[in-house]
């Protein structure tokens, strides 16, 4: 025998249970994003890799150690998307969304692919719903944004939830910040942990993030980016603030908070959920990135964006799980009724019904047994007399034409 050959490590298969619940946060979405205009994209599940190193940063991790990246048979490289943002940006410059009214909002619920230690909430193909508002500054996008994403976790009934907040204001005040920020790492190196002190120049911020509890106590009293940023990006934060307040969302600012990507702009946020596991409590976060659409060729764009794990939101999710409709008709036969048996399924599906029949050979008393145990309304069994039908809701059993079959159980006769 050959060896067994097993789904890659850090994937999973979506059986049709799980599917059905995905439908159902998938409509979830599309009915809470529709209503505030956000229409539906898809993008390609392969992009040139430069649209991420370029914008999601060459020093973090997802650009280092995380990319699925490939030549394709003419040299090309290609990656599989790590994220959806970048992507999205893309093609709004590709089609020339620049022309519609701005900002052009975009929602998606796509796969994504990082090489990550495999563990629960964190899988190397993931799902994320995201949506992105391209082509405003204005606070409002990234409050509308925020909104969204705390209705659609209300809708899921996800539990413990927190919103947190933050901003990081422009480029020029964070690169100063930054080289304020490493001095201050470099004259406390000996306490940190070895990955921060590697990545001092790399990536100052993510000592935030450290678990390691020296570096954590080194960082209670490192400079803060909030208390270097301009006016404008400090008013800008104010007004989001002050729309959520509006909109009556409650949320915490933590001026630590970081994110994986580098292309962050001002505000930045995070659902956090207590319900799962610290490491990968985030359901779902984003923010803005003025600066993204330059990266990739594009003029000056601001945008503001978010993306939440399926997999997360569903394990937080206290959504009752869908209810299959009931099946109507079971259709049982002797083996010499089996065209006129396999006839009736196929007009009864065509005209709206759903009905199921015996595929494997089973005896008539074997495809009763199916027919109890799918919960069929109605059973016809194909004989050569003639069909039985049986009502399982009562009534007696009737000897009916083949072709009044579906008469009987609309009740039409
Ligand atoms: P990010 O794109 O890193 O901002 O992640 C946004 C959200 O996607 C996270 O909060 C998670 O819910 C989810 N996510 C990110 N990476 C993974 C992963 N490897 N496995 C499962 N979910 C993930």
């Amino acid at each position: 025998m050959s060896a067994k050959i097993q789904a890659p490590r850090g994937t999973y298969d979506v059986l049709p249970p799980g599917a059905a619940e995905r439908a159902q946060l998938e409509s979830t979405a599309a009915k809470i994003l529709g209503r505030a205009g956000y229409g539906r994209i898809e993008t390609p599940t392969f992009e040139a890799t430069p649209l991420f190193s370029r914008t999601v940063g060459e020093a973090t991790d997802v650009v280092q150690k995380e990319m699925y990246t490939f030549p394709d048979s003419s040299g090309d490289s290609l990656t599989l998307r790590p994220e959806g943002t970048a992507p999205v940006v893309r093609a709004y410059l590709e089609h020339g969304m620049h022309k519609e009214p701005q900002p052009v909002k975009l929602w998606y619920l796509s796969s994504f692919f990082r090489y990550e230690r495999p563990q629960a909430g964190r899988f190397r193909q993931f799902w994320q719903i995201g949506a992105e508002a391209i082509g405003s500054a204005d606070p409002a996008v990234d409050a509308e944004l925020i909104v969204l994403l705390g209705e659609l976790l209300e809708a899921l009934g996800a539990r413990d939830t927190k919103l947190v907040l933050a901003t990081l204001g422009q480029s020029e005040a964070r690169a100063a910040y930054r080289e304020e920020l490493k001095a201050y790492l470099r004259a406390h190196e000996d306490r940190l942990s070895p990955e921060v002190r590697d990545r001092i120049d790399l990536n100052p911020l993510r000592a935030f993030d450290a678990k390691h509890e020296s570096t954590q106590r080194v960082m209670v009293d490192a400079p803060r980016l909030i208390d270097r940023l301009p006016q404008e990006d400090l008013d800008h934060f104010e007004e989001v603030k002050a729309l959520l307040d509006a909109a009556d969302l409650p949320y915490e600012v933590d001026t630590t908070l970081v994110r994986g990507l580098d292309y962050y702009t001002r505000t930045l946020f995070e659902f956090q959920s207590g319900a799962l596991e610290a490491a990968q409590n985030t359901l779902g976060g984003g923010g803005r990135y003025d600066h993204l659409a330059e990266q990739i060729g594009g003029p000056p764009t601001p945008g503001m964006g978010w993306a939440a794990g399926v997999e997360r939101m569903l394990m937080a999710s206290t959504q009752p799980p869908p209810v299959a409709p009931p099946v109507e008709l079971y259709i049982a036969y002797e083996p010499s009724q089996k065209a006129n048996a396999f006839r009736l399924a196929a007009d009864a599906r065509r005209a709206g019904h759903s009905a199921r029949l015996e595929l494997a050979g089973r005896s008539v008393k074997g495809q009763l047994k199916q027919a109890s145990r799918s919960g069929a309304r109605y059973v016809a069994v194909f004989g050569d007399e003639g069909v039985q039908l049986r009502d399982r809701e009562g009534g007696e059993d009737k000897v009916v034409a083949p072709e009044t079959v579906m008469h009987h159980i609309r009740g039409d006769l």
